[in-house]
C-alpha cells in the first residue's frame, strides 16, 4: 500500500512550529506517551454528508439533474477504485466526458472555497481542546492529496491540533506508521465508522479505547450495527465527550485479544 506523503508533511510542519526550526519528520523520535488520541474528520468532527449534499445541489443548479447524477456515478466509481472520496479527481474525469462545459471550473472552485468551518459539529473544536489537555491529539483521516488537507485546514481543525494531522489512503492499514510517529502506551480512537473501529480494535486489542459518535448517514443503519461489535464507548454526538473525564473514558474499554503487533 502506497502511503501518502501528508503524514510526513504535516508532522514536519507541526514539529517546525514547535521547535522553531525546519527538521525532517522522519528524524523526530517522540518519547512514548501514556495516551494518544486519534480523531477522524468526516462525520466525526465535520458534517461531511452535508458537504456532499451541497456539492450535489451545486452541480444540479449549474448543470442540471442529469449531469449531477453522472458526476455522482463517476465519483462513486472512483471511490471503489481508490478507497477514498476523490471529488476533484471525479471532476477531472467528468470534464473528459464534457470537454465543452467551461462552467465546470465553478464546481472545482465551489469545492476548494467551501466554508468548511460552518460544517463543524457543535463543540467539535472544544472536544479537541479537551483531548489535548489529556494527551497528544492527532487527526487520523483518509482522503485525497488536495481536498482533504484543504478541508482539515480551512475548517480550523489543523490549527486546533497544532498541525498533528495524518491523512492516509486506508488509515486502518497504516497503524504501524501511526505508532512510529506517535508512540503511546494506549490509544483512543474516535471514528464514525464501526468497520474502522473494529479493524483498529483487532490490531491493538486492549491497547485502544474505541469511541463511536453516532453521526452521519450510516450511524443508525441496522445492517452496519449488526455487522460489527459495539465500540467501547458510543455517544450520540461528538460534543458529548465533553461530559466525560479521562478516567471513565479509559476504563470503558472491552477486553479483547489483539492480532496486530507493536
Ligand atoms: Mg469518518
Amino acid at each position: 500500500m502506497i502511503k501518502m506523503c501528508f503524514p510526513h508533511l504535516f508532522s514536519q510542519m507541526a514539529e517546525s512550529k514547535q521547535s522553531g526550526k525546519l527538521t525532517s519528520g522522519d528524524q523526530q523520535m517522540r518519547a512514548q506517551a501514556a495516551v494518544v488520541f486519534l480523531v477522524d474528520v468526516d462525520n466525526t468532527l465535520l458534517n461531511n454528508d452535508r458537504i456532499q449534499e451541497d456539492l450535489k445541489r451545486h452541480i444540479e443548479r449549474k448543470f442540471g439533474r442529469e449531469y449531477r447524477d453522472r458526476f455522482w456515478a463517476i465519483q462513486e466509481k472512483l471511490f471503489e477504485e481508490l478507497g477514498y472520496r476523490d471529488y476533484l479527481g471525479a471532476l477531472q474525469r467528468f470534464r473528459v466526458e464534457n470537454p465543452y462545459e467551461p462552467h465546470l471550473v465553478t464546481a472545482a472552485t465551489f469545492l476548494v472555497d467551501y466554508p468548511f468551518a460552518n460544517r463543524l459539529y457543535p463543540e467539535a473544536l472544544d472536544v479537541l481542546e479537551q483531548l489535548r489537555q489529556w494527551g497528544q491529539t492527532v487527526i487520523l483521516s483518509d482522503g485525497d492529496v488536495v481536498f482533504q488537507p484543504r478541508k482539515v485546514e480551512r475548517s480550523g481543525i489543523f490549527e486546533a491540533v497544532d498541525g498533528h494531522v495524518l491523512i492516509y489512503i486506508h488509515k486502518e492499514e497504516s497503524l504501524e506508521d501511526v505508532v512510529r510517529r506517535y508512540p503511546a502506551e494506549h490509544y483512543v480512537m474516535v471514528d464514525d465508522k464501526l468497520r474502522i473501529l473494529t479493524d483498529i480494535k483487532k490490531y491493538w486489542g486492549d491497547r485502544v479505547t474505541t469511541v463511536f459518535p453516532r453521526q452521519g448517514q450510516f450511524a443508525y443503519d441496522p445492517q452496519v450495527l449488526a455487522s460489527y461489535p459495539a465500540a467501547d464507548i458510543t455517544v450520540d454526538r461528538i460534543g458529548d465527550l465533553l461530559e466525560m473525564d479521562l478516567a471513565n473514558l479509559l476504563e470503558s474499554r472491552q477486553p479483547t485479544q489483539p492480532t496486530g503487533a507493536a
